[in-house]
């Protein structure tokens, strides 16, 4: 390779891991006294969809009020913020992103004062086409002021020449694709909009007469809504005044393609999702896992706790007894949080302890949701052994993850997916276990079959449903660095 080739490599190299999507959890409540106090709450609910910035944006009619910050939501807002954050309606977001976009010029809602007036809004999902909207948009003198993707929505809404906010919305809405799950809010409205695939999850409920958004029933739970419905796939619900208008903008003939990795992993298991409940469908898959891949064992160990429920459902099927032999540190972030490398491996460590009495001369079952990277599991099963475990059986609740996801899951890169690069028996060799069994996709299809819900499973079957921009086409972000958020 020349030096030429060298440094494309390393220009394509770098773009491909400046992806510009992120995970996250939208919040909004439209008509309560307490609304910040609530958007907080939701937040806390719906923190397990990130954990790199919190923000919220409320309103009294007159003026938006806005705090972001880096963090956990409790490190973000106290008391006193929320009680500058005043209005009876409210947006929030939390944010997870990948390495190199963690600042706070991207923690979520973005807002702008438009010439039809001011909008915050709050967005899940991974836009696949924003690369080439932004250079678009950048041609024609447009300033970004972030890297995120959700910005050209709010970027397009301003220069739409449509009279309301809502239709410059819709309008903005209409040019993005891909994957989005979002609130809106405007000086007297709050607007909750999906792009006609239904990628993300958005939920709509009441509370105390107000009308409440979220990205997942768990949040409703903890304010004490009652669940409405989820809002459908393409649709645009308008509320104002107490009431909900709904707007079906968007061309019908888009197949729904629910993101299947939301019930296998991201969802929190106490959410229902399309009114389907997590945690039995997870134990469902566990009881498949135990159907495809038996094995004789002596005890069924989950990972906790991603692994839990399809650890259960693979314990009552074989009659295996369940233990919880290792022992989460639950004070520790999530592995894929920390941004970088050198910190995720430290994650892994501090984060799992096994039960040494529990494991000495036996044959364990060790569930667990996925295998990405694989550097968890390969420091799971090498702590078992340590501990004394006689045999260690690998049973996964999905198929191999083989490709990265586009619409808003954060993913490595294919060529970092262990299961793109290697062979089932190469990953049982590398986790250094004794048998490796991953759920087929067969076997997931048949599983998601009665929830009535069309699916993405492109992560475990590369067939993705709306086409996504190559990494090649993306302009060069990241051009000033804030030094007041960056870690490095
Ligand atoms: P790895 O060590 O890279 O194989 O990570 C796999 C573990 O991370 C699995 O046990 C999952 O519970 C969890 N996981 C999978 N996908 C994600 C994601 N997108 N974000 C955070 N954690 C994930």
């Amino acid at each position: 390779m020349n030096r030429e080739e060298a440094s494309t490599r390393a220009l394509l190299a770098r773009h491909a891991r400046d992806r510009f999507h992120d995970e996250c959890g939208v919040f909004g409540v439209h008509g309560h006294s307490e609304a910040s106090n609530i958007t907080y709450l939701g937040l806390y609910a719906l923190q397990h969809r990130g954990q790199e910035s919190a923000g919220i944006v409320s309103t009294d009619g007159h003026a938006h009020y806005v705090h972001r910050g880096m963090g956990l939501v409790a490190d973000v807002f106290n008391e006193k913020i929320l009680s500058r954050l005043p209005g009876r309606h409210a947006v929030g977001h939390v944010r997870y992103s990948t390495s190199g976009e963690s600042q706070i010029r991207n923690a979520q809602p973005f807002y702008a004062t438009t010439d039809g007036g001011s909008v915050a809004i709050a967005h899940n999902g991974n836009l696949v086409n924003a690369r080439s909207i932004r250079r678009e948009l950048e041609g024609r003198g447009a300033i970004f002021s972030t890297t995120a993707d959700s910005e050209v929505i709010v970027q397009l809404l301003a220069r739409s020449r449509e009279k309301t906010l809502v239709e410059r919305l819709i309008d903005a809405l209409s040019r993005v694709k891909g994957a989005f799950s979002l609130v809106m809010l405007t000086d007297d409205s709050m607007v909750a909009a999906r792009d006609p695939n239904g990628f993300r999850p958005l939920s709509l409920g009441r509370l105390d007469g107000a009308w409440v958004a979220a990205s997942e029933t768990c949040a409703l739970d903890l304010i004490g809504a009652s669940f409405e419905r989820d809002l459908e796939p393409g649709e645009v619900a308008v509320v104002r005044r107490g009431r909900v208008r709904t707007l079906r903008p968007f061309k019908r003939s888009v197949r729904e393609t629910f993101c299947v990795f939301e019930y296998i992993y991201f969802a929190r298991p106490d959410s229902n999702l399309n009114r389907n409940n997590v945690y039995g469908f997870r134990k469902e898959l566990g009881r498949l896992l135990a159907r495809e891949h038996p094995v004789n064992a002596d005890l069924v160990v989950p990972v906790l706790a991603s692994g839990d429920p399809a650890a259960l459902g693979y314990a009552e099927e074989s009659g295996i007894p369940y233990e919880q032999a290792i022992i989460r540190n639950h004070f520790v972030r999530r592995t894929f949080i920390e941004p970088a490398q050198s910190i995720r491996h430290f994650g892994v460590k501090v984060k799992h302890n096994a039960v040494r009495g529990l494991l000495q001369g036996k044959r364990v079952v060790l569930v667990d949701d996925s295998i990405v990277r694989g550097t968890t599991l390969i420091k799971i099963v090498s702590m078992l052994r340590q501990t004394g475990a006689r045999e260690v059986h690998l049973r996964i609740s999905a198929p191999p993850t083989i490709g990265p996801c586009h619409y808003g899951i954060d993913t490595p890169t294919r060529a970092e997916l262990i299961a793109h690069e290697h062979t089932v028996d190469e990953i049982r060799e590398l986790m250094g276990a004794d048998s490796l069994g991953y759920l087929s996709l067969e076997g997931l299809r048949r599983t998601t079959g009665p929830l009535k819900q069309g699916f993405c499973d492109a992560c475990f079957s590369d067939e993705y449903p709306v086409p996504f921009e190559t990494n090649e086409a993306s302009p060069q972000l990241s051009l000033f660095r804030d030094i007041e958020s960056d870690e490095d």
